[in-house]
């Protein structure tokens, strides 16, 4: 029997990347799965058909993490169609590049909307049901290591994630007697459609190895085996934690 058997998980911006890798994880440990990006195509629609073919059961909503009321619309669906929700993984993220001296106000809004707002909404909306169903529930929020240390040439990027940082932390205090326990996970270099830019760069690529102490980028299965970790039952004395999975990068 799976770890996370009779679960039921949303993962925003699950059609690829970490938040599939996170989407896979927890589908192969019995969990239901509610795959969401705010468009609907084929990659949404592999990432069912993966969970499916792993014997476990999902569905695909479109919704886009920085409307309110698609989130609200995404818990909804979720509830409708598995009978409740026990696990919310704000993963959905952009990255908007540019120092503080380049960025424009627009860029600037772009990034917190999506990011920030985004995780706001999905751990709103998902409080909102775990506290009505009055059994707990666990939300994951994805941050980085760029919202614990600084990285130049992305300053609004590491301001959305320190937010995560410290809304993960405060709302653990507000639901800990609800018994919804509220973590995230801040991954290193993780290889994904966002770095796949920086990572075919041969002296980026050569710079992060050099960085990463067990000497290899991370993988999206690195970071669902994280998720799973912290939507376990036995994880309910661990809450408002910033787990670090970055092979050891801000350990030096
Ligand atoms: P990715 O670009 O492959 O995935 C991002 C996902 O978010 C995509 O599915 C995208 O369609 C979705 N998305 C974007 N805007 C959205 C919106 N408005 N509404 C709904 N979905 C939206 O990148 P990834 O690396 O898998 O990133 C996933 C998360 O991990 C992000 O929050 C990112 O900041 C974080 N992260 C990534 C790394 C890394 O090295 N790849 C490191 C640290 C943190």
């Amino acid at each position: 029997m799976g770890r996370l058997e009779g679960k039921v998980a949303i993962v925003t911006g699950s059609n690829r990347g970490i938040g599939k890798g996170i989407a896979i994880a927890f589908a192969k440990e019995g969990c239901k799965v509610v795959v969401s990006n705010y468009k609907k195509d084929s990659e949404g629609e592999k990432a069912v058909n993966e969970i499916e073919k792993l014997g476990s059961n999902a569905i695909f909503v479109k919704a886009d993490v920085s409307k309110g009321n698609d989130m609200k619309d995404l818990v909804k669906k979720a509830v409708e169609k598995f009978g409740k929700l026990d696990i919310m993984v704000n993963n959905a993220g952009i990255l908007v590049s540019g120092s503080v001296k380049e960025l424009t106000e627009k860029d600037w809004d772009r990034q917190m909307s999506v990011n920030l707002k985004g995780a706001f909404f999905g751990t709103k909306y998902a409080v909102e049901q775990m506290v009505k169903q009055g059994k707990g529930g666990r939300i994951i929020n994805i941050s980085s290591i760029a919202g614990l240390v600084g990285f130049p040439g992305i300053s609004a990027y590491c301001a959305s994630k320190g937010g995560i940082t410290e809304l993960t932390r405060e709302v653990a205090l507000d639901c800990a007697k609800d018994g919804i326990t509220v973590n995230a996970i801040n991954p290193g270099v993780i290889v994904t459609d966002m770095t796949k830019g920086m990572l075919e760069d041969k002296a980026t690529l050569k710079n992060f190895l050099e960085n990463t102490p067990v000497g290899r980028v991370g993988k999206p299965e690195d970071i669902g085996n994280a998720a799973v970790f912290l939507a376990l039952d036995e994880s309910s004395f661990i809450t408002g934690h910033n787990l670090v999975v970055d092979g050891g990068w801000t350990a030096r």
